[in-house]
């Protein structure tokens, strides 16, 4: 008796990372559930219920509705079949619920809940597009951003070990905040994208980055983060170029602005040249350094400290301020989303898309390899 779960695999993802859960509901959303709770088994959470979980001397508390059902080290609830899934409601703090498919494992931490989705990585996956993939609407778009997802999660799958799962639900790995928005055309791009995965021509997953929009030329990844990647090289993207995010601008105090760049990098202001260049610069292509290179002053420096939507802009002086015009959103690297929603709405299928950013990458079914290795268990 093999069921279907040995062909799906199962993830542990640390949920809610960005809040210390002192206690929250988790109830009844869709399919039936078992509660265990350390060696106890304590029936099924039907419609209409929900278990109450408070962190109390580093431990948890448990009570289904009002009921108060002990205190133990950890809490299960496993689904029966596939298909089920939990709302969830801190209640301290008090934040938006989500909904989540699959098993839930909640132990006392260090200073609150840890609370552990254990769920089939399609299904994460789905959580994760929705979060990540922003309004695309497009079966292909959402395609190729479950492709994304599923080459990220399998190469960084054990990221958080020490802390007792695999990802974590914050962008430090994939957001993953299952909001009860969940659309049918994602579940289709799940499942139809199911097991593919981008390996470059070593055979090894490759780092997906994406962003919301490369504003017109994507990044060399040894801008943003200082190693190269031999698949991600800079090059030209004008399917982004008429889109929402694709200019901005920004006002920022030549006072601060000044102050900043002497402070931080000792920039030569009492050299002529320098300073009537310290407001003024100009990118028709990216860069890494502002100014000249030879200052060593990182535009991703500049882009932090001022809070900007990318490096990619140019600046002036005008009265008190330094006005920065920039194009793109997001660090530039890999794949362009807005870029990739207009491919898709010019009828380019996920495959095309991902390799126009991710030029050179082969896609792979892992699905495959899993079927070949089950069929050795079954012999
Ligand atoms: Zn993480
Ligand atoms: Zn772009």
């Amino acid at each position: 008796m093999f069921s279907i779960y040995l062909w799906g695999q199962q993830i542990r993802v640390g949920i809610y990372r960005d809040n210390t859960l002192k206690r929250i509901t988790i109830s009844y959303n869709q399919g039936n559930y078992s509660i265990f709770a350390d060696t106890s088994y304590f029936g099924e959470l039907n419609q209409y219920e929900f278990i109450d979980l408070l962190f109390l001397n580093n431990k948890v508390q448990l009570k289904k509705g009002t009921t108060e059902l002990g205190v133990f080290d950890k809490v299960i609830l496993t689904r029966e079949k596939n298909g089920a899934s939990l709302t969830y409601k801190p209640v301290q703090p008090s934040v938006k619920p989500r909904k989540y498919e699959d098993d839930i494992e909640i132990k006392a931490g260090t200073s609150g809940l840890t609370l552990v989705n254990i769920v089939e990585l399609d299904n994460y996956l789905k959580g994760v597009v929705e979060s990540e993939g922003g309004g695309g609407k497009h079966l292909e778009y959402y395609k190729v951003q479950a492709l994304m997802s599923r080459t990220y999660a399998l190469k960084y799958l054990g990221k958080h070990k020490k802390e007792g799962f695999d990802l974590c639900d914050r962008v430090h790995c994939q957001a993953y905040h299952s909001m009860l928005r969940f659309t049918p055309l994602i579940d289709s791009a799940v499942q139809q994208t199911s097991g593919v995965v981008m390996k470059n021509n070593g055979g090894e997953l490759v780092d997906a980055y994406f962003h919301a929009n490369c504003g017109g030329q994507t990044s060399e990844p040894q801008y943003i983060w200082n190693s190269k990647i031999p698949y991600l090289n800079s090059f030209k993207d004008t399917f982004c170029i008429y889109t929402k995010q694709a200019t901005w601008e920004k006002r920022v105090s030549k006072d601060r602005w000044l102050k900043f760049l002497v402070e931080k990098y000792n920039y030569p202001i009492k050299d002529s040249l320098f300073s009537s260049l310290v407001f003024t610069f100009s990118q028709p292509q990216r860069m890494a350094f502002y100014v000249d290179p030879v200052l060593g002053i990182p535009l991703r420096d500049l882009r932090e400290e001022f809070n900007l939507k990318s490096t990619f802009f140019n600046c002036y002086p005008e009265g008190d301020d330094v006005v920065i015009k920039g194009r793109g959103f997001g660090h530039g690297v890999g794949l362009c989303q807005e870029g990739a929603m207009k491919m898709a709405r010019f009828g380019f299928d996920y495959s095309q898309i991902a390799r126009f950013y991710f030029p050179g990458i082969e896609l792979d079914n892992t699905n495959e390899l899993l079927l070949f290795n089950q069929r050795r268990i079954m012999e």
